[in-house]
């Protein structure tokens, strides 16, 4: 009989194709190696709440956790006392908010093995934790969709310790990875099956716009969600206004967003000799594409906004993981790389030819300036959009360009603030804002009776400064004495009635660490 080959199951293909190309996916997790649980009640007493709705803090409130959902909110001295058996957490003093959703995560990338051995899966997760993350959106499943509703069925039921987890499919039209989409029909059928296959959305490059056009309205057609990285290959014939207009969910980073606004020439003027396969050229003249943009407040840069609001386009910046461009000394010197950096990440942020996003060693003065003039620009845009009503949410993307787990999470906060947002914006855009553009509003992003008991314990209120957020803490003097220490915010995490103390993650996280630095 002859050798029969099966085909690759719609959501697999990037993930075969980088086991084809000799990089394997990431180890699963298998078993829960950390939180205390599942408890079957938890009180949490006496804390100060901001419920992620964009009301103020209020309190202390008395909140209880029966089997994972919110059964009770009240003020605490209209509280009755905790039933028999319930696990109580006396939050005095503290501060409870909802659990963190990341809306651009990779459980890790195939990427990294060409640097040697990738960390487990368990490492990403346990750093998520460690910073508050409860839910993320895998943008792109690069490990395969078949892995990643494993791992999300394994969180789902707390067999690992690991964030809700939403896989959103690779569509394989991409010119550079994996293109086997040519037609509308064969569009509309990937979407279809990648739905049966356990997508909750799908993750686009662009592609030809009939072809891009057709699936978008299968996924809407199907009640899937999308989300886009405008490919510089495909920005020429869809920025993000018309991708937005054909009804996609939201736009990733920031790639289509200046060629919406240019007003001189009809696609980015490039140098002539840009080739994109050299990730130097492609990233160092990224950071001049809104230089050609209409400026803020111009009748086009209006318009524009005007368009995506009317289109209910959400935008998820991922701010951090450019962050690097504009100051690469800073983020490679990060507080926390010594401690939770993992040795083959850091391997693999090095300079390197052929690494996706490790071209530092051309990266110059002018590149750092040009982005920091981009970043103006682009953060007026979204704090524009916001401001008109627009859906901004926080997204990571960490795993590139010295961007870690859970850290990048936190920076993408900082960097809100910086683009304008209040802390308190800030903190619904990490919570409510994040799970309405999942469509999960009505199971988690804000503590209300009825939803998830996913909620963070909080020693010090994380909008008087976000970098208490970090597993590093911020810098602070103690109390009547010189002495400098770090600070950190967050002590538990509770996710489906399992209690996660941070304190613990983050030390078996520089444990892992320490181990594979012995072994490298
Ligand atoms: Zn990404």
């Amino acid at each position: 009989m002859p050798h029969e080959i099966l085909p690759t199951p719609a959501g697999d293909e990037f993930a075969a194709a980088f086991i084809r190309s000799g990089l394997p996916v990431v180890q699963p997790a298998t078993a829960r190696t950390a939180g205390e649980g599942p408890y079957d009640c938890i009180v949490f007493q006496n804390g100060l709440l901001i419920d992620g709705t964009g009301a103020p803090m209020w309190g202390p409130v008395t909140i209880v956790v029966q089997k994972g959902m919110i059964t009770s909110l009240t003020k605490s001295h209209h509280a009755p006392p905790p039933r028999e058996g319930a696990r109580v957490i006396e939050c005095h003093g503290q501060v409870l908010t909802p659990g963190f959703i990341d809306c651009h995560a990779h459980i890790g990338a195939p990427f990294h093995a060409a640097n040697g051995t990738m960390p487990h899966a368990d490492y990403v997760y346990a750093l998520w934790l460690a910073h508050g993350v409860t839910t993320i959106r895998e943008a792109g499943c690069f490990n395969g969709l078949t892995w990643t509703k494993d791992q999300q069925a394994a969180a789902a039921a707390g067999r690992i310790a690991a964030p809700r987890i939403h896989p959103y499919a690779a569509f394989p039209a991409t010119n550079d990875y994996v293109n086997i989409l040519h037609t509308p029909d064969a569009a509309r059928d990937w979407v279809a099956r990648a739905r049966d296959n356990g997508a909750e959305g799908v993750k686009f490059f662009g592609a030809p716009p009939h072809v891009m056009q057709a699936a978008l309205a299968e996924c809407r057609r199907l009640g899937l969600r999308s989300c886009c990285h405008h490919s510089q290959l495909a920005v020429g014939r869809m920025n993000a206004r018309d991708t937005a207009q054909w009804g996609l969910t939201s736009t990733e980073h920031f790639y289509g967003i200046p060629e919406a606004l240019l007003e001189r020439n009809t696609v980015q003027d490039f140098p002539v000799d840009y080739n994109y396969s050299d990730e130097y050229r492609r990233f160092s003249t990224a950071g001049t594409t809104f230089d050609q943009a209409a400026r803020p407040g111009s009748p086009k840069w209006e318009a524009a906004l005007d368009a995506f609001i009317a289109a209910g386009h959400t935008f998820v910046p991922t701010f951090n993981v450019y962050d690097t461009n504009r100051d690469l000394m800073r983020m490679r010197g990060a507080d926390w790389h010594a401690v939770y950096t993992d040795p083959n990440l850091w391997r693999y942020f090095q300079p390197q030819r052929g690494g996706h996003g490790a071209y530092w060693h051309r990266w110059s003065t002018r590149d750092e300036v040009a982005w920091r003039n981009a970043f103006r620009d682009w953060m007026t845009f979204v704090n524009a959009f916001k401001a008109r009503g627009g859906r901004v949410c926080v997204g990571s993307d960490s795993g590139f360009m010295f961007q870690l787990y859970g850290f990048g999470y936190v920076r993408e906060l900082e960097l809100l603030l910086e683009a304008g947002f209040t802390p308190l914006e800030t903190i619904r855009a990490a919570t409510a804002q994040g799970a309405e553009l999942l469509g999960i509003d009505a199971d988690v992003g804000t503590l209300e009776v009825g939803k998830r008991g996913d909620i963070l314990v909080h020693d010090h209120n994380p909008m008087e400064d976000f970098k208490l957020l970090y597993g590093t803490g911020a810098l602070r003097l103690a109390d009547h004495t010189e002495d400098a220490g770090f600070v950190r915010g967050l002590k538990l995490v509770i996710k489906d009635g399992i209690i996660y103390d941070t304190d613990a993650l983050l030390a078996d996280i520089a444990r892992q660490v320490r181990a594979r630095r012995a072994q490298a």
